[in-house]
C-alpha cells in the first residue's frame, strides 16, 4: 500500500509529522505538503502562477517528502497528476492543528487535500485535532488515525466519498459515527489604520460556537470527548429542495 500524507498547516507542522508516523504501520508514505501554513484555503487550485516542488531532507525516516509553493489540494493534484510515479492507494491529510467540524468543511484546507482524492477515485481521509484553547498533543491521535486508515483500506469508500475525522482534545473515550453539525461564527471586521492613515481590515473574532447538544453531530461527539468520524459526500446537491422544487415551481422564462 502507497499513502500519500498532505495538511494545511504546512510542512512543518507536528501534526503532519505524527500523521506520517501514523500511517508508516500500513505501507510506503509519501508526504507532499504545502510550503507555508494554507489553512482556512478552501478547495482552491492554483492556475496563475508556477508550482516549484522542493524535496525535505530528514522528514522522518523511510518516508520521501516534498513542499509545495500551492495550495492544499495542488498537493494531492501534483502527485496524482504524475509528480508521484507509484501508484497511491489512500489519501490521508492533517493531523490539523484545530477542528474542522460543520461548516468548517467548506473553509478547510485539510478536508480539501481528502476531497481531491475523492475526485481522483481514491479513498480519503481528513484528520483534525479540536485542540481548541489549549497545546495541541497529537500523540493520542496517533493508534486511532492508523486503525481508521487500515478500516478504510480494508473497506474502501464510496465514489466521491471521503470521510471527516476529529479527535478530541484529550485521549478520546471512544468513537462516534456522525453527522455535520450547525456551526455559529463570531466573526467581526477589526478596522485598523496603516502609518498612512489608511484603513485595513482584518476578519476574525472569537471561536465559532455551535449547537454541541444535537445528538449524533460531529460537534456533540467531540464535545463529549468522542472521536467524530463523518462520512462526506461530494455530492452538494440539496436533494429534498431539488425534489419540493419540481413540484412547485412553474416559472414562464
Ligand atoms: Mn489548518
Amino acid at each position: 500500500m502507497h499513502i500519500l500524507v498532505s495538511n494545511d498547516d504546512g510542512i512543518n507542522a507536528p501534526g503532519l509529522h505524527a500523521l506520517a508516523r501514523a500511517m508508516q504501520p500500513l505501507g510506503k508514505v509519501t508526504v507532499i505538503a504545502p510550503a507555508t501554513n494554507q489553512s482556512a484555503s478552501g478547495h482552491k487550485k492554483t492556475l496563475t502562477d508556477p508550482l516549484r516542488i522542493v524535496p525535505i531532507a530528514d522528514f522522518l525516516e523511510g518516508v520521501t517528502a516534498y513542499a509545495v509553493n500551492g495550495s492544499p489540494s495542488d498537493c494531492t493534484a501534483v502527485a496524482m497528476l504524475g509528480f508521484i510515479e507509484e501508484p497511491i492507494d489512500l489519501v490521508v491529510s492533517g493531523i490539523n492543528r484545530g477542528p474542522n467540524l460543520a461548516q468548517d468543511l467548506t473553509y478547510s484546507g485539510t478536508v480539501a487535500v481528502a476531497l481531491e482524492g475523492a475526485i481522483f477515485h481514491l479513498p480519503a481521509i481528513a484528520f483534525s485535532l479540536d485542540n481548541r484553547g489549549s497545546k495541541a498533543d497529537y500523540e493520542h491521535c496517533i493508534a486511532p488515525a492508523t486503525a481508521i486508515a487500515r478500516q478504510v483500506m480494508e473497506d474502501g469508500l464510496p465514489p466521491l466519498t471521503i470521510l471527516n475525522v476529529n479527535f478530541p482534545n484529550e485521549p478520546a473515550k471512544g468513537w462516534k459515527l456522525t453527522r455535520q453539525g450547525i456551526r455559529e461564527y463570531r466573526d467581526k471586521l477589526v478596522e485598523r489604520a496603516d502609518p498612512h492613515g489608511i484603513p485595513y481590515y482584518w476578519i476574525g473574532g472569537e471561536p465559532p460556537a455551535g449547537d454541541v447538544e444535537v445528538v449524533d453531530t460531529d460537534l456533540w461527539a467531540v464535545h463529549n470527548g468522542y472521536i467524530s468520524v463523518t462520512p462526506i459526500h461530494l455530492d452538494l446537491t440539496a436533494h429534498d429542495l431539488l425534489a419540493s422544487l419540481k413540484q412547485k415551481w412553474d416559472l414562464k422564462l
